[in-house]
């Protein structure tokens, strides 16, 4: 199939990338390397730079490259971020995402699987979270998500979209080609490899959380892991794929949460990577971050049970085992 990959430079992105032409698809990349790498691409898709947000130049896009479905994985996703300066996540994500969604009603380009986040569910009452849950975000990068998969919501029900949202718990992990690399490294794991490799202090924001050893609990999972869910969600918007919906008419968008059922506190993150790179990380405890819910697991059995899909890389030592291989082999990152 002929998929654009927005976001495709970017980390989950790139994986995604990777496993797409390994899986004989033909991707091309929309990215405005704002945080994303040139040099993340896969050699075997082609990069058109550019932002998401113009629907004029993403119709011409969609056109020319005869695109069948977009995976839409751009986006600011950094929690702390969006908290002090909100009007960039919201230009961004939300007026990116409609500007998007309107270049696909002009082209009638219907698939679409977009990345969306645990941090819809903010505070959620029970865990693991299932999907039915309430999406009641506390952040404001949450918030945007949220608005973006409402919008995606309305397309189906007025455009007929077959789509697949999918909200993402904790990324973690690397293949052999593609790692983390952001500038600076805000997410917990890549922040406590920086840290071992530059034999520096890491910081954990928070230890008197109502978690049993007062830090965060996340659930991890691994970004090839990821990248295969996006795969089988391409394949579920097919346009005679009831899972998402009658071949005409109005549509529902399929919502599955990934993530492994098993949350891990910040405090184990920190002892898995000890044991994982071999050396000790001296940890200072800081103050809270705005916008953490203290614990968030995912149920990922309705991805399991529409989707077919599994985490098959489901251990803390595999995904940063794999994390810090990539450090290691890419020193400089993608420069
Ligand atoms: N965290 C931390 N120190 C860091 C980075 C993150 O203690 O240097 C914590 C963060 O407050 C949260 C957890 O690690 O409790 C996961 O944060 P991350 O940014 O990796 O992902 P998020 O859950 O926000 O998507």
């Amino acid at each position: 199939m002929r998929v654009l990959v927005t976001g495709g430079a970017g980390y989950i992105g790139s994986v995604s990338v990777e496993l797409l032409v390994e899986a004989g698809h033909e991707v091309t990349v929309l990215d405005d390397l704002s945080t994303g790498h040139r040099g993340a691409v896969s050699a075997r898709a082609k990069l058109e730079v550019g932002t998401y947000g113009d629907t004029a130049a993403v119709t011409t896009l969609l056109e020319k490259n005869r695109i069948e479905a977009i995976l839409h994985c751009a986006a600011k996703s950094i929690v702390g971020e969006s908290m002090t300066d909100p009007g960039k996540y919201f230009r961004e994500n939300v007026g990116g995402g409609v500007a998007l969604l309107e270049a696909m009603r002009a082209t009638k380009v219907r698939r679409i699987v977009f990345s969306s986040t645990a941090a819809t569910y903010g505070m959620p009452e029970r865990t693991p979270i299932v999907e039915a849950d309430p999406v009641r975000p506390i952040n404001a990068y949450g918030e945007t998500k949220r608005i973006v998969e409402s919008a995606i919501g309305w397309y189906c029900r007025a455009y007929g979209l077959r789509s697949v949202i999918l909200r993402y718990f904790n990324v973690a992990g690397a293949t052999v080609e593609h790692g983390e690399m952001h500038v600076p490294e805000t997410h917990l794991i890549p922040a406590l490899l920086e840290a071992v490799a530059e034999g520096r202090q890491a910081t954990i924001f928070g230890d008197d959380y109502p978690t049993p050893d007062g830090t965060c609990i996340r659930d991890y999972i691994h970004v090839e892991d990821l990248a295969l869910a996006h795969l089988k969600a391409l394949e579920a918007t097919a346009h005679n794929d009831k899972r998402t919906g009658p071949s005409s008419g109005p549509t529902e968008a399929l919502i599955c949460n990934l993530g492994n059922g098993k949350g891990f506190s910040n405090r184990q993150v920190v002892r898995a990577v000890e044991a994982a790179t071999g050396r000790s990380l001296g940890v200072k405890i800081g103050p809270r971050r705005p916008g953490d819910p203290p614990i968030l697991v995912a149920s990922a059995d309705k991805a399991n049970e529409v989707l077919g899909w599994k985490p098959r890389l489901g251990s803390l030592d595999e995904m940063i085992g794999s994390a810090w291989a990539w450090k290691q082999s890419h020193p400089s990152g993608y420069r």
